[in-house]
């Protein structure tokens, strides 16, 4: 691919980047649910998310900025462009976090996106277009299902009356945690949810080992990869242990064991290194010890970034519960699916571009995990950045990146804010 070439100004703007103001307004930003072994309780919509969000709105004020909340309670700032009548640029991700998570997932978008603004402002630098640094709402769904609520809602408005009713396992209502969030940030001006948006780009810690094992300091995030769920019953039929002889059984547990081996098989036959198939619950009923199962459920996790990939491996599960359940009967729920999500070819390039001005190591690679930025995709052109994570480790309280590594993205998100903020 032929990289666009970047505006002179979007040097400045990289240039501009303050590194230890920038990790310094990270390190604030951790200590809301800050742990003593370094991790982060801040889930969302919680007192805690709610006095970050009091913080988060402290941090830049001015004539050319406008802080700004929607009925998600997704929180956001914009700085003016030269023409307000064009859509904005937009980056950010989140900060909640999982119950014990650490003190980058999601915070270090955000905080990105902010280091970016101030550093156009210390350049000099204005924009022709708005550029906006979003905090999405309940990213993690630890607290409430599902998972980027904010960033959904914002694609399509119409999903977030469920998502108001949803309820949190102490039977909090998000509808009353949102309208406290809401009114933790009154300053805020209420915008309608969703509204035309040129471009997102948003910077995340990688959360796996590919970076750091390459030696790279930048990732240009090509996709994320697609999503199958299944929910599996294998009917059998119970019966005594001691007096029912083998060749006349129905048992659930022998064909679900056998069904699950065989579809193991066929993911490792394929021989391709982007697939994943996972069965990560497996319930036996009645579970007796001297009584043949007559109930058997597991859930299957199939990934791939080629929906044509999920098509066959899918159609071979189908036809296994079918030919290779023997003397029992199955069933299969979908639970979710969620097909790839490539991302722009053109906001690709810049990305690519900004890496390559930065100087720093980088390569393409693809997201094992969702993100904002997934149903982002769905109404504009979008794209990701990685920084490396320590060991691969995230969702964890030693999660972690070399400070070096996490300016490092903040130089490349500022050169490509600026250049497709700049744009026509
Ligand atoms: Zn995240």
């Amino acid at each position: 691919m032929t990289l666009p070439a970047l505006p002179p100004q979007a040097s400045t703007a990289m240039s501009a980047v303050n590194g230890p103001r920038f990790v310094a307004d990270l390190r604030a930003l951790s200590r809301f649910g800050g742990r003593d072994d370094g991790g982060v309780s801040r889930e969302a919509l919680t007192d805690t998310e709610c006095q970050a969000r009091q913080w988060l709105v402290q941090q830049l004020q001015g004539a050319q900025y406008q802080w700004r909340v929607d009925d998600a309670a997704n929180l956001w700032v914009r700085r003016a462009g030269r023409d307000e009548n064009l859509a904005p640029v937009m980056t950010g991700s989140h900060i909640d976090t999982q119950p014990v998570g650490g003190w980058l997932d999601g915070a270090y978008g955000v905080m990105a996106g902010l280091e970016v603004l101030r550093a156009l402002d210390d350049a000099g630098l204005s924009t022709r277009r708005p550029i906006e640094v979003m905090a999405w709402t309940n990213e993690e769904g630890s607290r409430f299902g599902p998972g980027a609520m904010g960033s959904s809602a914002f694609a399509d408005a119409t999903r977030l009356p469920t998502f108001l009713a949803a309820k949190s396992p102490q039977g909090d209502a998000f509808a009353t945690e949102r309208d406290k969030a809401l009114a933790a940030t009154p300053s805020a001006v209420h915008h309608p949810l969703g509204h035309a948006v040129h471009a997102y780009v948003e910077a995340h810690i990688e959360q796996g080992p590919v970076l750091e094992d390459g030696g790279q300091r930048l990732g240009v995030v090509t996709f994320i990869q697609g999503v199958r769920w299944f929910d599996i019953t294998v009917h059998g039929s119970s019966a005594h242990a001691g007096t029912t002889p083998m060749g006349v059984r129905q048992d659930a547990l022998l064909a679900a064991a056998s069904l699950v081996h065989r579809l193991h098989a066929a993911a490792m036959a394929r021989q391709d290194p982007d697939l994943r198939w996972t069965v990560g619950r497996f319930e036996v009923s009645p579970g007796s010890v001297n009584t043949v199962a007559d109930r058997v459920r597991f859930t299957v996790d199939l990934r791939h970034p080629q929906e044509a990939v999920l098509d066959a491996m899918e159609a071979t599960l189908r036809t296994a519960l079918v030919a290779d359940a023997g003397a029992c009967r199955c069933d299969c729920r979908d639970l979710m699916r969620r097909a790839p999500t490539p991302f722009d070819p053109r906001v690709l390039g810049v990305l690519e571009a900004a890496a390559q001005l930065t100087g720093e190591p980088y390569r393409q690679l693809g997201s094992g995990a969702f993100h904002d930025a997934m149903y982002l995709a769905d109404v504009c052109p979008a794209a990701m950045l990685f920084v490396p994570s320590h060991r691969g480790i995230s969702h964890n309280a030693a999660e972690d990146t070399p400070e070096a590594d996490l300016i490092a993205g903040v130089r490349a998100l500022a050169a490509t804010l600026f250049t497709l903020a700049d744009a026509n």
